[in-house]
């Protein structure tokens, strides 16, 4: 198989927390895949490791082909991130974040601006492009994530609980859009708590239980087993 993310034997501890224990997975490439887990499975902190944020305590980790370790410049600019919690310049107009954002990845000042103005228009927010961070709605936060997200063109798209907390109406526009995404050949792991989510979305469902990957399934297997037992075993 052609993977996207190869991960063997992950393992990260903090302290005396075993947060992932031995985690085996692959996602293919050009797949859009879940990974689901009730609170406190390991879900943030894998995403984390890929991403550079926090460093694996043993296993192996690669996007792409490259250790995000070893090769991790290599790694992380194929990567877009929309993480859980936002953490953004409040103090600079959105576009001014994203050219910002374009310059440290390597794309060229006068390609930057061009680039920012396209993928505030692909979420939905150009109009808002000389408002800051902070003046901006919570949905409308959680586009200008996606945009910083996609403003490297990422092979691999992250999104750690997307549509956590956003209105029926976000919530379709954002399933749209990274669906879209997916299909123009876009990789996307997508971390929720939402089974039906997962089930309109996803090719391939991973579940990780207190730091261990307990299964990895299509969507329709799992339901197909009722989903109080999907819903319970998230809930742990
Ligand atoms: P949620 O769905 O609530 O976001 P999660 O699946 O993303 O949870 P993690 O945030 O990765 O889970 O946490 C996994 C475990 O590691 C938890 O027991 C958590 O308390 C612990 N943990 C996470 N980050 C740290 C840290 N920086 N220091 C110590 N323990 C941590």
């Amino acid at each position: 198989m052609d993977s996207a993310i190869r991960i063997r034997d992950l393992e990260k501890e903090y302290g005396e927390v075993r947060a992932l224990k031995g985690v085996d997975l692959d996602v293919p490439k050009g797949s859009f895949f879940g990974l689901l887990g009730p609170n406190g499975a390991g879900k943030t902190t894998f995403i984390n490791i890929l991403v550079g944020l926090v460093k694996k305590s043993g296993g192996t980790a690669e996007v792409f082909g490259a250790d995000v370790e070893d090769d991790y410049r290599e790694a992380r600019d194929r990567i877009g991130l929309a993480p859980q919690e936002f953490n953004v310049d409040r103090f600079f107009p959105i576009r001014e974040v994203l050219e910002h954002k374009a310059g440290y990845h390597g794309i060229p000042k006068s390609e930057a601006r061009d680039r920012a103005d396209e993928v505030l228009k692909r979420v939905g927010i150009y109009d808002k492009r000389d408002t800051r961070f902070d003046w901006l709605s919570g949905g409308m936060k959680r586009r200008f994530v996606l945009a910083r997200a996609l403003i490297t063109e990422p092979d691999l798209l992250i999104l750690d609980e997307p549509t956590a907390g956003v209105d029926v109406q976000l919530r379709h526009d954002l399933w749209d859009l990274i669906t879209e995404l997916n299909e123009s050949g876009t990789t996307i792991l997508l971390t929720t708590h939402y089974i039906e989510e997962a089930e309109r979305l996803c090719d391939e469902v991973a579940i990780l239980d207190s730091g261990q990957i307990v299964e990895v399934a299509s969507p329709e297997e799992l339901m197909g087993r009722g989903p109080d037992k999907v819903t319970i075993s998230l809930r742990n």
